[in-house]
Formats: C-alpha cells, structure tokens, sequence
C-alpha cells in the first residue's frame, strides 16, 4: 500500500475509525460470512481483519437501493460488501470510495437497450443483464447472481462489477488497463493482455474453459479474468500465466498461494 494508509486520508481515516467504533460487523455475522464464501478461504488474520474493516465502511458508506418493496437483507449486503472489498484489499478501500450506490434487483434484470448503427437505425431489444457498472456512477447487481458468487468455482458478478469501476477510474473509460502502480509497465500489461485476448478469441477449447464473455471486448477480459483471480486463479495460470502475474501485482494479492492452502514465498 506504499506510503498510503489501507483508509485513505488522515480526514476519512478519523470519519472511518469513528463509524468502526460506532458500527461493527456483529462477531456471529462476520465468521458466518467467513464460513459462507469459500473465496475468503487462506486469508491471514491481518488480512481477514483489514477486509473486515473495509466491510464495515462499506456498509455505512454506500447507499444501497432495492427496487421498492423488496427488503435487502443484512446478510445479504454483507455478502455484496465483503465481495467488493476483497479487490481493494491490498490497494486501499480509497480505490472504490469514488462511488455512493449499489443498486440490486431480486433477479437477473431486463435493461430496454438502444443501439443506434452506422445506418442510422436504432434497434431496441430486452437485455437480460446480471450486472452493470456505470461510469463516476453506481454498480447494478442481481441478487440471484450475488448469490451465486464467491463460491470459488470463478464466477462473481460483484468482483466483476468492481473490476470495471477500476479500469473506469482513469477518464470514465473501461479499456481492460486499470490505473497501474508507479512500479508497473503500462506497455507491458498492455502487450500481455492483448496477446492474451487475441488468443482466446482463437481457440474454442479455451473458451469453453473460460466464460467466453471474456472475448467480447479488452474490458470484459480483464473483469472476466478478475473473477477467476479471486475465485479459481488455476485457471487463468494454466493457460496464460503472465497475465496472472500482472494481476498479483496490480491488485498486490498472492491468490493462487492462498487458494491453494499454499501461501507464496
Ligand atoms: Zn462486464
């Protein structure tokens, strides 16, 4: 976290210290949450209660917005805050402090799309959507697939939510390169992910092996490949290992140490 304290500015430090006081995870919640998402396994006791921590901020910083009606349930929005803050675990809860909201819908969504072609013609169709991540804006997540998340078997719709708001963190623009540390070759991630994409864009066996979504565009790549770093990295390390590499060192985390019982040297 080079030179920068875990919660940010010595203002927010003293407003975050004060709600960690005022409003803690309850012992029972927290070690339910623990047991309940796999993903969290081989986190050391340091990292287990700095995540804690984030949680805690989390829950009181952001907004969240159920469509009406529907009661969101703590339990639930544990899950959702230990699952975004899990990322931002080894580069500072400032990293997803840019935004206010998480809006949830119960189920997978239908989101009226517009597309308007070179012709001039809008097409408009029903997307069902499991999640969306708005530029300077809130993330969108379906509880359906919150639920299904975190299980360790590479799917997670909240990393991936997360993942885009990084890469969104230079200008708004999601192009599959979050901003990189001072210690990081901007040129070097790019050539690494680039060659990585075109490849599985080429290779069918590989795109049954990983969520195909990843080869619709840089941006889903890297959020694809986000989830599969924190739920199953063995697979993004049997077929493209470098890309790993740079994913250990941008989100500053050993998750293939960890998950596989294994901590790195
Ligand atoms: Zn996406």
């Amino acid at each position: 976290m080079t030179g920068m304290h875990p919660l940010g500015s010595p203002l927010r430090r003293l407003r975050r210290a004060r709600t960690l006081a005022r409003h803690p995870i309850e012992e029972a919640a927290w070690n339910k949450t623990l047991a309940d998402h796999p993903i969290l396994r081989g986190l050391e006791e340091g990292e287990r209660s700095r995540l804690r921590d984030f949680a805690t901020v989390f829950l009181r910083e952001k907004r969240f917005e159920p469509p009406q009606g529907f009661v969101l349930d703590d339990e639930t929005k544990l899950s959702i805050a230990v699952q975004a803050c899990l990322p931002v675990l080894g580069l500072g809860f400032d990293w997803i402090g840019d935004w206010s909201s998480v809006i949830v819908h119960p189920d997978e969504f239908v989101e009226r799309r517009h597309d308007l072609d070179e012709a001039g013609v809008m097409h408009e169709y029903d997307d069902p959507l499991t999640g969306e991540a708005h530029p300077f804006g809130p993330i969108v997540l379906s509880i359906a697939d919150v639920k299904a998340s975190g299980w360790g078997d590479g799917y997670n719709v909240v990393v991936h939510e997360v993942a885009h708001k990084l890469d969104m963190r230079e200008g708004g623009v999601a192009n599959g390169c979050p901003p990189l540390h001072a210690d990081m070759d901007r040129s070097a991630w790019q050539a690494v992910f680039a060659r990585a994409f075109e490849d599985l864009r080429g290779s069918r066996r590989k795109r049954r092996a990983i969520d195909s979504y990843a080869a619709e565009n840089p941006s889903e790549f890297f959020a694809v490949m986000s989830e599969y770093f924190f739920e199953d990295p063995r697979v993004i390390v049997r077929d493209y290992r470098e890309v790993y590499g740079l994913l250990e060192s941008f989100y500053r985390q050993s998750t293939l140490g960890r998950l596989s019982g294994r901590r790195a040297p």
